[in-house]
């Protein structure tokens, strides 16, 4: 049995119960909360308690169809695209200002939906997600062709230009910051947009789309359905009006959604998917920093990210200490009311996916991983899991290839730097890596070596809104944020003109 965690009478204490009232509920089309066309509803629930937090208006493809029309409608006819790159930048940073005013609330509702510490709603995400709008809106009129030297009898430039409806489909861990990597390069750069939130988180974006029209913002140009994949995701995918798709999710849904668009109208799709991230800690690594960051890199987000270090490999002469260590600091780790102050960790987002973590837990536990803490659920309702901790975790077990999605850390040894690069990239998934050294050379050979979108050395899990984001392999295709984030929602037109017309001489 593992010894107790100092943090598992703060779950069963009473929870907290946010005062905020639940306005938004309905979808948002053409500037206006309405009723789903069928009349439907779907309640979205505390993840501290499964308890319903409210109904919410089901969209499915008709209402799709309503948004799509909405966001058609403002792209041919209506101001956004036309009116000056300026002016839609002073909108959307209006609207960055209105939200950093309402931190608090928007932050009560992520955490309320998502259960993730209002700590770090509040201190962390909704100031990155500020970020992002500014940083965009300081791209608006930014965006620009380029002269091209073609064969000296020809004047050619191209200009960039908006697609025109962009769909864009998230997921439930990062609810309000993925919202902000993909509607805020699509609207900077002029085009309109139909957004499918995930079913399990549809009250922050309903929330901030409300305050964004207050900015400014047209009727028709930001639409939000919330409703289920299957049916309002498809639809969107599937739409021929759509001309470009953004989908963040895992690698299942986006090969269907990338499928859909494909067999409709050929709209190109970006795509943002999932993980199992090696964080490689070399034989010269501290190994205090070390097991401190590879357990932030894990841990952050209750392990709900898709770019968890959910793969710690440690080179031999260090694994005994650093796995003991890791224990330690996971033993350690304050799980309980994302509400309360102090809280590292919160509940799962919901039952599904806490049983499926529990699954993995027996399922490494029955393959021959040794359990060094947790492996439980955490007090007796809601959807907490103890921080878990598994070593001598083998390259052919569940937990060792698959995504959990959760707070377990797989914890395996490696004798040299050949076989940490062979064994980081033995992996369908090309996201992320974490490298920890002290050697700058060892630190150029891996960030090379590693087929990754993203290498941190030193450091994890660093966001900024200038630096690209994006998957090799089956973690997606295309970049979010900074500049490489604009290509996505542009095309380009070449323009070509005679120097000299004969015609006209
Ligand atoms: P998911 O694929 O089940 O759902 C994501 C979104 O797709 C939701 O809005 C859902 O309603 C929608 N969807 C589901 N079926 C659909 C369909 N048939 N057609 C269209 N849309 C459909 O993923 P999830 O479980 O909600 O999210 C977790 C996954 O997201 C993980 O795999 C994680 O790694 C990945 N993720 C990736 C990134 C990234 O930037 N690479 C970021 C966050 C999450």
């Amino acid at each position: 049995r593992i010894s107790s965690f100092s943090t598992s009478a703060a779950i069963d204490e009473p929870i907290i119960n946010p005062s905020i009232q639940i306005d938004h509920t309905q979808l948002l089309i053409n500037g206006q909360f309405v009723d789903a066309a069928s009349g439907k509803t779907f309640p979205t629930l505390d993840p501290r308690t499964g308890d319903v937090i409210a109904r919410v208006a089901e969209g499915d493809a008709e209402d799709i169809n309503r948004a799509v029309a909405a966001a058609r409608k403002a792209f041919d006819e209506g101001p956004w695209p036309k009116m000056t790159a300026y002016e839609r930048s002073r909108i959307m940073l209006r609207f960055a200002d209105l939200l950093e005013k309402h931190t608090e609330e928007v932050a009560t509702l992520e955490t309320w939906d998502n259960g993730k510490p209002f700590e770090q709603s509040a201190k962390i995400e909704i100031p990155m997600v500020v970020r992002m709008f500014r940083y965009y809106a300081g791209w608006a009129d930014k965006i620009h062709g380029l002269t091209v030297p073609a064969d000296g009898q020809h004047h050619v430039q191209t200009l960039h230009e908006p697609y025109g409806v962009a769909g864009l489909i998230i997921p439930w861990n990062f609810p309000l910051l993925l919202y902000s990597w993909k509607v805020a390069p699509a609207l900077a750069c002029g085009n309109t947009v139909v957004l499918k939130t995930a079913e399990q988180t549809p009250l922050s974006a309903l929330y901030v789309s409300k305050l964004f029209h207050e900015a400014g913002l047209p009727p028709g140009v930001l639409n939000v359905v919330s409703g289920f994949g299957p049916t309002a995701g498809a639809a969107l995918s599937s739409h021929m009006d759509v001309n470009k798709l953004s989908f963040t999710g895992s690698t299942a849904t986006g090969k269907v959604v990338l499928g859909l668009a494909a067999n409709s109208n050929l709209k190109p799709v970006t795509l943002e998917l999932g993980g199992k991230s090696p964080f490689i800690v070399c034989k010269d690594a501290d190994v205090d920093k070390a097991v401190d960051l590879a357990h932030s890199a894990l841990f952050f987000n209750q392990g709900q990210c898709c770019c968890a270090g959910s793969r710690t490999l440690v080179h031999e002469s260090l694994y005994d200490e650093f796995v003991e260590k890791a224990k330690v600091r996971a033993l350690k780790r304050v799980v309980g009311d994302p509400f309360k102050t102090g809280i590292e960790q919160g509940p799962q987002i919901d039952k599904e996916q806490f049983q499926k973590i529990l699954k993995y837990i027996r399922s490494g536990i029955e393959s021959g991983a040794t359990l060094e803490s947790g492996g439980e659920q955490l007090g007796s309702k809601g959807y907490y899991i103890q921080p878990t901790v598994f070593s001598n975790v083998q390259d052919d077990m569940l937990i060792a290839k698959e995504e959990i999605f959760g707070p377990v850390q797989s914890i395996s040894k490696f004798k040299d730097l050949n076989e940490a690069i062979q064994r980081a990239n033995a992996s369908s998934y090309g996201l992320a890596a974490g490298v920890f050294t002290q050697n700058l050379e060892t630190a150029n050979t891996l960030t090379r070596a590693l087929r990754v979108g993203t290498v941190w050395i030193n450091c994890y899990d660093i966001f900024d809104a200038a630096v690209p984001f994006g998957g090799f392999k089956t973690s997606g295709q295309g970049r979010e944020k900074g500049i490489y984030g604009l290509s996505s929602y542009l095309q380009i037109k070449a323009v070509v003109t005679p120097l000299k017309n004969p015609a006209w001489l």
